[in-house]
């Protein structure tokens, strides 16, 4: 059985094993593969992993011998899922994997902005520590989150896991959901409208999926209901927010300051306003990617093909 990757790079740069697959069967792995050689390099494949190489319906009609999909990834928009059912193939995809990475790098994002950690460490190794007048100095504002409110828009798994972590440092946490699971509710947690939410919270967190009902949540108008001076977190996905707006509102100061981990169109174009903004934080797409994280996926992308193998397809999103 001929087991192709299409864009492993990512996923493995290096310091993963892809044994496990090999196991199972003759592996190829390409780093990345451009759109006009994926029927080429899939050829008489029975099974393909993709991550963020698209397969079409011409793909899906093209390949002779392809029993099986996986992809690489949770979101598996780039795979004409429809055209793979018409032709009984399941496509799988990795529900969850990097719920404690993403919600750890909201922080890692929000703590630097509170507290500028780097560009406070290489002024001491320029030397203005050293010649300067008193024992101490901060070139920013410093930013105490206890007691300030973390409004969160979506709180499914990172959602939650986000307001955990802003709970133990003191923050009250009021969440945005279209599904409320009033079990989790306590005294610092509590659901409330977007509007509310935009009303009260003093850092945003977006953890929603990208659809076309949140496509543009963050925008002119929801901007102009927040607190001044709210700082606002992406790792969700980048067309959640009008960047254009978004750029805006940081040049008055509306927005104090931003994070973002995901922008519109990655990579991000040199035209894309953000990155000429004040105060914004930008991040390569990377809150899914430690190490560990990674070996998650990579588990779950064999134990999916293993399943599907055994006569117990799992995971498939194709519904056939
Ligand atoms: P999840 O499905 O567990 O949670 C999403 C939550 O959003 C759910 O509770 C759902 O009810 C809610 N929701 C759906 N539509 C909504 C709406 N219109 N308004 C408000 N809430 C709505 O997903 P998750 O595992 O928490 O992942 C959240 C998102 O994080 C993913 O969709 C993905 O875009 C992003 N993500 C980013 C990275 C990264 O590397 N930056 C990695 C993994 C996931």
């Amino acid at each position: 059985m001929k087991i192709v990757v299409l864009d492993g790079y990512t996923l493995n740069p290096g310091d993963l094993s892809w044994g496990e697959l090999e196991k199972l069967g003759e592996l190829t792995v390409y780093d990345r593969t451009p759109e006009d050689k994926v029927l080429e390099r899939i050829g008489d494949a029975e099974i393909v992993y993709t991550n963020k190489t698209p397969l079409t319906r011409e793909t899906f009609y093209k390949a002779p011998n392809l029993r099986w999909v996986g992809v690489l990834a949770t979101g598996y928009n780039v795979v004409d899922v429809e055209a793979a059912r018409e032709r009984g193939i399941p496509v799988a995809n990795i529900p969850t994997y990097g719920t404690a990475a993403v919600a750890q790098m909201v922080f890692a994002l929000l703590l630097e902005i509170c507290h500028h950690v780097w560009e406070h460490s290489e002024a001491v190794k320029r030397g203005d520590w050293t010649n300067n007048l008193d024992w101490c100095f901060w070139n920013y504002p410093l930013i105490e989150l206890a007691d300030k409110t973390m409004g969160i828009i979506g709180y499914g798994r990172i959602g939650q896991a986000t307001g955990k972590i802003a709970q133990a440092m003191g923050m009250k946490v009021v969440a945005y959901d279209q599904y409320e699971n009033k079990e989790l509710e306590s005294e610092t947690m509590k659901y409330v409208s977007l509007d509310e939410l935009l009303r009260v919270s003093d850092v945003i967190s977006l953890h929603c999926p990208l659809f076309e009902s949140t496509k543009g949540i963050i925008n002119k108008e929801t901007i102009s209901k927040m607190k001044d001076g709210v700082i606002l977190i992406n790792t969700s996905r980048g067309p959640l927010v009008v960047e254009e707006d978004l750029a805006e509102a940081l040049n008055s100061g509306k927005v104090y300051a931003a994070a973002v981990d995901v922008v519109s169109s990655e990579p991000i174009s040199m035209d894309n306003p953000l990155l000429k903004a004040k105060n914004i934080i930008i991040t390569p797409h990377i809150a899914w990617a430690p190490k560990e994280s990674r070996q998650r996926l990579m588990n779950i992308a064999v134990d999916n093909l293993k399943a599907f193998l055994d006569g117990n397809p799992v995971n498939v999103v194709n519904n056939l």
